[in-house]
């Protein structure tokens, strides 16, 4: 299908500018990777000086707010972002989903907001452990995919994540056969939405305990077009072994 892979790493709360060896180091391997788009969503306080030293590898932001400025405190604005150096955003992680109570309105419209700030954006979906045993996943995450896509969708400014939430941080992934019933489900129903053609460009990566060991195996997988890495993408000793799987 010609999709080139994507792998971003996610560092959440973590890191000081005593980390942005690592980031350099990551771009170093993004570098030795061209066919690989990689990237490093970091914390808001980090993207400026990142982007001084990433190299081949963009720097993205973890959220951004939904409205273009305002009585907001300790928000950021999508093109606050833009403005520091990001290039890309999460939206919808599931632990600001959870966290901070994000709706999948809150969601299409923060993609939205970043579109308008000229940012790509990742877009977070995925099913709780309860909803996996209930054995439903496919449809409460296609479902969740429909509800959260913004308007105007489309593969040059949109990547979705399938995140099962129970696989993030955890070190449990889902079967092989599991994360390509839920891909394939996923590409589905975006092709409801956008049309089959523009969800056949569209990119669905894998998320939730990914690391040097399974991501070869996972990307593999037809409709799994890179990853989404938490905790194996704070170092570039764990992350470069992710991004070569995807070479
Ligand atoms: C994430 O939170 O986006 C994630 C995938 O985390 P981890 O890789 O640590 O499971």
């Amino acid at each position: 299908m010609g999709r080139r892979k994507l792998v971003v790493g996610n560092w959440k709360m973590n890191g000081l500018r005593a980390q942005l060896g690592e980031v350099e180091a990551i771009g170093a391997a993004a570098a030795a990777h061209p066919s690989v788009e990689v990237g490093l969503c970091l914390p808001a306080t980090l993207i400026a000086s990142a982007q001084a030293v990433s190299g081949a590898a963009f720097v993205g932001a973890q959220d951004c707010h939904m409205k273009d400025s305002g009585a907001h405190t300790g928000c950021l604005s999508a093109a606050m972002l833009a403005e520091a150096g990001a290039s890309w955003t999460i939206v919808g992680h599931s632990e600001r989903r959870q966290d901070q109570g994000e709706s999948d309105a809150d969601v299409a419209a923060k993609a939205l907001a970043a579109k308008a700030a000229g940012l790509k954006v990742i877009l977070c979906v995925g099913e709780s452990l309860d909803v996996r045993d209930a054995g439903n996943a496919e449809a409460v995450v296609s479902a969740q995919l429909l509800a959260s896509l913004p308007d105007g969708a489309a593969a040059d400014w949109l990547a979705i994540a399938y995140e099962p939430i129970w696989a993030i941080g955890t070190g449990r992934i889902p079967t092989m056969e599991a994360v390509e019933a839920m891909h394939r489900a996923l590409r589905t129903a975006l092709g409801g939405r956008i049309g089959a053609a523009d969800a056949g460009g569209m990119r669905i990566l894998y998320g939730g305990s990914m690391n040097g060991d399974n991501a070869a195996e996972l990307m593999a997988i037809e409709d799994v077009d890179g990853g989404l890495v938490g905790g194996a993408s704070l170092t570039a000793a764990k992350f470069a072994p992710v991004i070569a799987a995807a070479g």
